[in-house]
């Protein structure tokens, strides 16, 4: 075993605004990740649904290194020829116009709400301030998006949140009719909310919040930074319900682990947005594009997203399986594609799991509502998925009540 290079348990000077575990990675390749001390780990988290091609992959290292060897960042006073690329490419696949970047998945909702209101006030209806948002929706954590987070636990201590936003029961079309009006600039959905639990709208219900939203004149934002960029096995996760929103947030995989965020929305909407509306100072520069741009390329390859459905069927097989096994562990399997649920019952303890599956060199992220999420990289192999579920299989076997076994 190599020595490790930071001593972890002695007084540290990172805040400590979360509960980490005591292992620092050092290295990865593919689904794999090498600690300091040596230790290869499974990557079903990927960094929370970030490293959407794992990790090393060489075609994002080469565009990378090749970026950084000639230009890291120069100001959005200019043009970035990176940026023209990777909206031309947003816009074409989205169907949509115009592209904001920014650095995260926060900086991109807030944007979009920031689109939407601005676009209502150009409209002559300032009024229109209002967005609605899911229970159990997670949107980031500037003051703003706390707002729009429904984990009320996440706000305490830190008011007063700003006004203008409103939860309205997840996936309840009734609901939001009701709550739609005159004062609501847009209704933000995430078509499967990955923080809330991998839990995924009903079926009809996005094309029913966009009939609704054209009705009372307001927007549609979909919050793609988790459930977007192939995480779904659809470059954007709505993509099978046939709607277009107005404004889609991007963020996570979007660069493969490049902090990057991105709002692409349509020229009748984005028109709003003029020079000096918003701003970022390092959103968009050249090295997060050529990251962004390479992700793309390979996500637009012949067949890529189709073998990652393929493979994300061989899973959800695989997780059948597994709750069929454990009917008094696993309530419900939840999530498509590679952003996936396993909904325990209330008396089995998730976190106790994770760190079971983490000392047996698994990575996983726990969710809201008693969720296990599962998030490889999309390019993970089936033997990879087969060893995922085996540890899966010996952790529960362990935590099992007598019933189980
Ligand atoms: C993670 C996440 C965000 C916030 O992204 P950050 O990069 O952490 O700011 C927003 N919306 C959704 C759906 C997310 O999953």
């Amino acid at each position: 075993m190599n020595q490790k290079a930071v001593d972890y348990a002695a007084d540290s000077a990172v805040m400590q605004t979360y509960g980490r575990a005591e292992i620092g990675f050092v290295r990865g390749e593919g689904c794999w990740l090498e600690s300091d001390s040596g230790e290869k780990y499974l990557d079903c988290a990927s960094g929370i649904a970030v490293n959407t091609l794992g990790h090393s992959h060489p075609h994002l290292v080469a565009a990378l290194t090749e970026q950084a060897g000639k230009l890291w960042h120069t100001s959005n006073l200019y043009r970035i020829p990176g940026q023209e690329i990777v909206a031309k490419m947003l816009a074409s696949l989205s169907g949509l116009d115009q592209v904001f970047f920014c650095n995260s998945g926060a900086e991109a909702t807030e944007a979009a709400v920031k689109i939407a209101r601005r676009a209502a006030y150009e409209k002559g209806e300032p009024e229109r301030m209002t967005i609605l948002c899911a229970t159990g929706a997670f949107h980031g954590r500037t003051l703003g998006m706390l707002a729009a987070t429904d984990r009320p636990v996440f706000r305490t201590g830190f008011g007063p949140m700003p006004a203008g936003f409103d939860h309205v029961s997840f996936g309840n079309l009734n609901a939001l009719r009701a709550a739609l009006g005159p004062h609501v600039a847009a209704v933000m959905v995430e078509s499967v909310q990955g923080e809330g639990g991998a839990k995924q709208v009903p079926d009809g219900y996005l094309a029913g919040v966009r009939e609704a939203a054209d009705e009372f004149g307001a927007l549609v934002i979909a919050d793609e930074v988790q459930a977007g960029i192939g995480r779904t096995g659809r470059l954007f996760s709505y993509e099978d319900t046939g709607i277009k929103p107005d404004i889609v947030a991007l963020a996570k995989g979007l660069a493969g682990g490049f902090p990057i965020g991105a709002v692409i929305a349509s020229k009748a909407v984005g028109a709003a947005m003029t020079p000096g509306t918003h701003g970022s100072t390092f959103g968009g520069n050249p090295l997060a594009m050529a990251a962004a741009k390479a992700v793309l390329e390979i996500l637009g390859e012949d067949g890529f997203l189709t073998d990652v459905r393929e493979r994300a069927a061989y899973l959800d097989t695989a997780l059948h399986q597994l709750q069929t096994q454990f009917p008094a562990m696993i309530e419900a399997l939840r999530g498509r594609g590679f952003l996936r649920g396993i909904r325990l019952h209330d008396s089995v303890d998730l976190p106790a799991l994770v760190n079971r599956l983490r000392d047996d060199h698994l990575l996983t992220v726990p969710a809201a509502d008693n969720t296990l999420r599962l998030l490889p990289p999309l390019t993970i192999h089936r033997d990879e998925i087969d060893l995922a579920i085996a540890k899966l299989v010996t952790a529960l076997t362990a935590m099992a009540p007598r019933d189980d076994q």
